[in-house]
């Protein structure tokens, strides 16, 4: 008798291919034969799905699919279709990511949208998105967006289909149907209607509306223009191949308003839009897609609807005769289900089990697991740009510029893939940086294994700047410049300068306040384009030029001063007898390298142990430090700036040994080894109020809300300081600037000067004090809504002469009546001796806190209390008041 191990292969596929879906894990348990050809099946087609809350996986609501791509099954009644559930996704990437005959099997995936998926540290989320890069996997993809991402307060964008459409990119040679389900959540609008036309091979598409149809009103909303290479129309937005295409329209209004003289107007419609938006996807039918045959609008209807017929709707004669003429079938539908891709659930689900021990695949193309990208199989890795130019320290152009300043967008960028060894790391051919959030696909040189990275442009708020996910980036031109003065430069020395002269995001900040210092080219960009010709005709192209002095000047003597430590070293604090090295960087001097010498060659003397150390901070370098002692202290070591935002840390304490970070020019950051894992706080005042920070301001979420940060790295924080006593003297008045979204600025006026912490902008309101007055308690107002979104503070403040000032926008009676702001008084002893807060990466200061003097507070806080006046009608609301008195 034949033994089934005898058979050739296709012989057990035809085998297997009988059986039932959810006996396809026990099959693929018998022999390493039926291993191989159960896998094909059971990989196939996979749902990535919640596990089930009861055993009763047929009650799941999902949406699910048939495809023409399905596994081919004999067709009785109870047969599964072949889709194989997966519930716990970390296992099956485990088993998958390892086989790439398994990765291979699959055709088609699907999920389902969910909220926290948005956070795109959940590694679900990640996994999900990296399936769709594989490479020449997917013919059928479905993605379910439930409506459940706009729950009030939490204001979170969520992915847009278009967004989700470029995840899909490296699919566009394979895939053939797509199907979004917006889950009756239409109206979410898109900037660009989604160019599928990119996708040449696909014939099925089901997608809401809005995701392909602008309408002219919100073309007037985003002042975008059709027919252009920014918009195309659609029939140039459509694939070449379609077949098919489902449309889903917004269910809150019956079919035939949509079609009406003057649509309902939540449809942002005007008469007839949509209706020649169609006529136009059918009369070009022959000339872009010509086999093109239905065209199907969908509304999602829980309970029934009246039929809609539309051979009597006058609105829909033109759309009717149009498609008639051109031989596609419109349908309207409305339904539980998407018509396209929908059909009734009746079948027996195979879960998925992880096959280790069996799956002989896995080992033929197991990779080195401990190799970070190893996954490239997935898709190019993904890496954040930085803001700035490397080399010349000039800010990358948010939007792509053309002609002459056109160098400023030829970028490239140095990429390190394995951030413990730095030899193996890769430099990007030129390319042109797009918008800001777009993502841009590079080619890699000089790496073997990954030919292609992905850069996202990061923005501004991004906190999170890890080495392994940063691309350094710099402009083309600068690195021509460099290379040409430099030329013996290697690849490691090259991402050492770069790394060292990248700026992080958190000190992006500092630098839009000094308006620019850093980059001279910049303010040449302010000029009129007349004016700046005129400069050219002298200097040759200015800005380009500026870059070529800095990066041929400074950057290029920079580069041969590399010399100094590369990352960390410990020095011990017992018997300090420092001794420093400096380094000038774009005109500010940092500590390169630093010595504890032997006590005979040292000038400093130093007796006693060390207690605390100060150290300056000026763009992510240390400038200078001061070590302190019991009834001693050292001066200066280095120079503290005298320009730009200079930040001052503090360790205190016995301290024993200290760790120094490098970036190979100069020192970084110091710590205390012990508090390693804590934050370190700077101060923009060299003596700050001795207070925990993070705990003693107002914190929205901790104290209103009551939610707790996840524990993040930790991370300097940055805190500013105002304090209102200058020597003895009290401040004379208080001017604090606002504008509707919050406070941008404080200032305390004293006699001879006054002192400005913030930026001067927005509306100024001033408060003037009596010589003897103070200023006791301080409040801070917020509306009364749990969302952190909307709890942007303004402040109020009470004398002791029981005065009060309020700072912020005019509040009306009524909407203190019915409760709905709240004042939080702020914490205090005695009068308030000045403001601090956490410095804001966006203007806007939203943590705010006070620090008081020991005099005993002697009034009790005033309720805030409000006229009961509203804002006085301005003569342009007089019409309005006639026709209500009408
Ligand atoms: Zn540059």
């Amino acid at each position: 008798m034949a033994n089934f191990e005898n058979l050739p292969d296709e012989i057990l596929l035809a085998i297997v291919g009988q059986v039932r879906h959810d006996s396809l894990p026990a099959v693929a348990r018998l022999s390493k034969q039926f291993n191989r050809c159960a896998n094909a099946m059971i990989y196939r087609f996979v749902h990535f799905s919640e596990p089930p809350k009861s055993r009763e996986h047929k009650e799941l609501q999902f949406p699910d699919w048939t495809s023409k791509h399905r596994q081919p099954l004999p067709a009785f009644d109870n047969c599964p279709r072949g889709d194989s559930r997966i519930y716990q996704i970390s296992l099956f990437l485990r088993t998958v990511l390892e086989s790439q005959a398994l990765r291979l099997s699959i055709r088609a995936a699907s999920f389902k949208w969910r909220t926290r998926d948005i956070e795109d540290k959940n590694p679900a989320w990640k996994h999900k998105v990296s399936i769709l890069k594989w490479p020449k996997a997917l013919k059928t993809f479905h993605f379910y967006i439930p409506f459940e991402y706009s729950s009030f307060p939490y204001l979170i964008a969520p992915l847009s289909a278009g967004g989700f459409v470029k995840i899909l990119r490296p699919q566009r040679k394979t895939l053939e149907e797509l199907y979004l389900n917006s889950g009756a959540a239409s109206g979410r609008a898109s900037r660009k209607a989604i160019k599928l036309r990119v996708y040449p091979k696909f014939k099925r598409v089901g997608l809401a509306l809005e995701v392909l149809f602008i309408s002219r009103y919100r073309e007037a909303l985003r002042r975008i223009h059709f027919g252009g290479n920014e918009h195309p129309t659609i029939s140039e937005l459509l694939p070449a191949g379609l077949e098919e295409l489902q449309l889903e329209l917004y269910n809150g209004c019956p079919f035939a308003s949509f079609f009406e003289d003057t649509p309902p107007e939540k449809l942002n419609l005007r008469g007839g839009e949509l209706s020649d938006w169609l006529c136009e996807i059918v009369r070009n039918k022959k000339s872009h897609y010509p086999a093109l045959r239905y065209i199907v609008l969908w509304q999602e209807v829980r309970d029934g609807r009246d039929q809609f017929d539309p051979h009597k709707e006058p609105g829909c004669a033109k759309v009717v005769a149009a498609s008639e003429a051109a031989q596609v079938q419109i349908s309207w539908v409305a339904s539980r289900k998407a018509p396209l891709f929908s059909s009734s659930p009746k079948c027996n689900l195979a879960f998925l089990v992880p096959l280790q021990t069996h799956d002989i695949t896995s080992s033929m193309s197991r990779n080195n697991p401990a190799e970070p990208h190893h996954l490239y199989s997935m898709g190019p890795p993904e890496f954040f740009s930085t803001e700035h130019c490397g080399l010349c320290r000039l800010r990358f152009p948010v939007a792509r510029l053309r002609g002459l300043d056109s160098w400023q967008s030829d970028f490239r960028a140095e990429i390190c893939f394995y951030p413990d060894n730095q030899t193996n790391m890769g430099i990007t051919h030129p390319a042109t940086l797009g918008d800001v959030l777009e993502e841009i696909d590079v080619a890699v040189s000089g790496h073997r294994r990954i030919p292609m990275v992905t850069i996202l442009r990061q923005t501004l708020n991004r906190q999170n700047s890890r080495l392994d996910q940063t691309a350094f980036c710099f402009h083309d031109w600068c690195y021509s410049i460099l290379m040409w003065k430099v030329s013996d430069l290697t690849k490691l020395e090259l991402y050492r300068l770069i790394r060292a002269l990248t700026l992080g995001a958190s000190i992006c900040g500092d630098i839009y306040q000094d308006h620019g210092q850093l980059d001279p080219p910049s303010s040449m960009l302010k000029l009129p384009i007349e004016r700046r010709f005129c400069i050219w005709e002298y200097v040759g192209l200015q800005t380009a030029y500026s870059a070529f002095v800095l990066v041929a000047g400074e950057t290029t003597r920079l580069a041969r001063s590399l010399n100094c430590f590369n990352d960390r070293k410990i020095l011990s604090m017992q018997e300090p007898h420092l001794s420093i090295k400096k380094i000038s960087v774009f005109g500010i001097e940092y500590i390169q390298e630093l010595y504890n010498m032997e006590a005979s060659k040292s000038e400093d003397k130093i007796s006693g142990s060390v207690t605390g150390l100060i150290f300056a901070e000026s763009l992510g370098g240390i400038c200078a430090i001061k070590v302190l002692g019991i009834g001693w202290n050292t001066g200066w070591h280095g120079k503290v700036p005298d320009r730009g935002h200079v930040w001052f840390g503090f360790i205190k304490g016995t301290v024993s040994r200290l760790l120094w970070n490098y970036s190979g020019l100069h020192c970084t950051s110091i710590s205390d080894p012990g508090s390693f894992s804590a934050d370190q706080t700077l101060w923009d005042h060299p003596s700050p109020p001795s207070v925990n920070p993070d705990a003693a301001i107002f914190d929205f979420e901790r104290d209103i809300i009551g939610s707790i940060r996840p524990d993040k790295a930790p991370r300097k924080r940055f805190y500013r300081y105002l304090p209102l006593l200058q020597g003895n003297e009290y401040v004379s008045g208080l001017t604090i600037y606002l504008t509707g979204n919050g406070i941008l600025g404080l200032e305390a006026h004293f006699t001879k000067t006054s002192h400005l912490s913030g930026c001067r902008k927005g509306c100024a309101i001033h408060f003037s004090l009596h010589p003897r007055e103070r200023i006791v308690y301080a409040w801070l107002r917020t509306l009364d809504l749990p969302s952190p979104a909307l709890a942007i503070p303004t402040l109020r403040i009470q004398t002791t002469f029981g005065r009060a000032g309020s700072f912020g926008s005019h509040i009306l009676p009524q909407q203190v009546m019915t409760d709905k702001y709240k004042w939080i008084l702020l914490k205090s002893k005695g009068c308030i001796s000045g403001f601090y807060y956490e410095a804001p990466i966006s203007p806007v200061i939203t943590r705010l806190a006070v620090t008081s003097d020991a005099t005993s507070q002697v009034d009790p806080p005033l309720t805030p209390q409000y006229a009961t006046w509203g804002i006085p009608s301005p003569t342009i609301a007089a019409r309005n008041s006639c026709q209500s008195q009408s």
